[in-house]
């Protein structure tokens, strides 16, 4: 670009500027008057939804996997701010094929200095939140024509650096709201809402569908049939959830065997002491579970790399390590159908929150899994399977140690935190699934390690995981 051309661009940018800002104002204005907003206190909207668990595809190609809902209320108070939903959710089928946990059935926010952004954006992406927040924020306006569509675009900055643009239509209606939240797996990740099918509820302007999406795929489908603009809204602080907030519990390991460690608390891991190099079982559910597994491993085992690590399936709880072990140069062992999606994922952007691989980009190796894969230094033995027939995940992996009689395995049972305290949510597809793939490889297995690992620590034996399933005996 030349000086004199750059001098120009400088110059019409300084002259374009007030303007634009004057601009906002008046889009802004314009819109809050016509979808009947000025007035706006408080909202309570109800109707059926569908909410999607993101980052709980059934394999690496998959839209996210949901749960319908019979009923969805949410009150809103813009001013405290705060809001409250209240679900009643549809049946699950246990053969839904995927993960995830369904929605709470009610939740409450009340937005105060320590609310996290992506959590305030519940709030500030819903049209009049976002009309109130760009007119609280230095927005900018400019024109865009998208689908043969004019539009005006307010912009303003999120608190964690990225631009919140609202697109309004020459109806003068918010008709989508997008911006970037920062995500350990798939990085400067988009989050869009779009509001569809304006309908006047009393005066307000409201959209009978709402449809978000995160990543590429959708997280909410929302259809409205009661608004009630004003109404009377109490919204009480939740209370506190006991024990938690607290610091990171520290990284505890005992021994499962010759040379062979189970690392803990939380997402378990394992490291095997192989003869020149480390081999490591899942990568933990951060950056920090995944820095601190790395470290635990490598003070087990002084003096030698780690070389392969396990990653068990593509749930973003089970991934959000992996770029972690791949900054330390650990070749990823997954199944085949991650292949490409995790190279693409080793190559996403992460500006707004950069990890250790944004910092130190490398080149990325992963080798993939089938149905069976055996690493062997002639003294341990790692037996890997491909779970078959899983419906939690296509690509699901478990890992057999057979000189220990250890089997390492992700969410096909959870045991409960206490030998004799109440059942996590336990899918007994997958439960079952789990026993006949152990049967039909004749696996002999003494120890389980569900990679939730159970609150006490408790060792966790296979008769445990067949009398939890109503079993006597193989
Ligand atoms: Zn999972």
């Amino acid at each position: 670009m030349s000086k004199k051309f750059i001098g120009v661009v400088l110059f019409v940018a300084l002259l374009s500027w007030p303007a634009a800002a004057q601009d906002a104002k008046t889009v802004i204005s314009n819109a809050s008057k016509a979808m009947g907003a000025d007035n706006l206190k408080t909202l309570e909207y109800s109707g059926k939804a569908w909410e999607g668990a993101f980052g709980q595809a059934v394999n690496s190609s998959s839209a996210w996997p949901g749960f319908d809902q019979e009923t969805y209320t949410r009150i809103i108070d813009f001013e405290k701010p705060a809001w409250r939903i209240d679900r009643t959710l549809a049946p699950v089928s246990p053969a839904r094929r995927g993960g995830g946990l369904p929605p709470a059935l009610n939740q409450t926010v009340v937005v105060n200095p320590n609310t996290n952004w992506a959590q305030q954006l519940d709030l500030w992406m819903t049209p009049y939140g976002f009309l109130k927040a760009a007119a609280a924020n230095n927005a900018t306006a400019n024109s865009q024509t998208l689908g043969g569509k004019k539009y005006s675009v307010v912009t303003f900055m999120g608190q964690n650096n990225a631009k919140v643009n609202g697109y309004i239509n020459e109806q003068n209606m918010v008709e989508k709201v997008e911006t970037w939240i920062d995500n350990a797996v798939t990085g400067d990740t988009h989050l869009e809402a779009v509001y569809t099918g304006y309908k006047d509820f009393g005066g307000l302007k409201f959209p009978a569908k709402t449809v978000k999406k995160q990543g590429d795929y959708s997280i909410q489908d929302l259809t409205v049939t009661s608004v009630k603009p004003n109404a009377p809204a109490n919204i009480q602080p939740p209370q506190a959830a006991a024990g938690g907030g607290g610091p990171q519990p520290t990284t505890t390991s005992r021994k499962l065997g010759d040379g062979v460690y189970l690392i803990l608390p939380g997402y378990a891991s394992i490291a095997v002491d192989f003869k020149d190099y480390i081999v490591v079982l899942e990568t933990g559910n951060s950056e920090q579970r995944a820095s601190a597994i790395i470290a635990e491993a490598k003070k087990l085992i002084p003096n030698k790399p780690i070389k392969y690590v396990l990653n068990t399936h593509n749930h973003f709880d089970h991934a959000s390590g992996l770029r972690t072990f791949m900054a330390e140069g650990v070749t990823i062992l997954t199944h085949a159908s991650n292949k490409q999606y995790y190279e693409k994922i080793a190559t996403m952007p992460h500006t707004l929150n950069p990890d250790l691989l944004a910092k130190n980009p490398k080149k990325v190796l992963i080798e993939p899994i089938g149905d069976k894969k055996v690493l062997t230094d002639g003294n341990h033995v790692i037996e890997l399977y491909r779970v078959q027939k899983s419906t939690h995940n296509d690509g699901l992996i478990m890992a057999y140690l057979p000189k220990e009689k250890v089997l390492l395995e992700a969410d096909s049972w959870n045991p409960p935190g206490q030998p004799n305290g109440p059942a996590p949510l336990n899918n007994p597809i997958y439960n079952k699934n789990l026993m006949d793939n152990i049967q039909q490889l004749k696996l002999s297995v003494e120890t389980i390690i569900p990679v939730h690992y159970p609150a006490d620590s408790r060792v966790v034996t296979m008769s445990e995981f067949m009398q939890a399933i109503g079993r006597t005996s193989n």
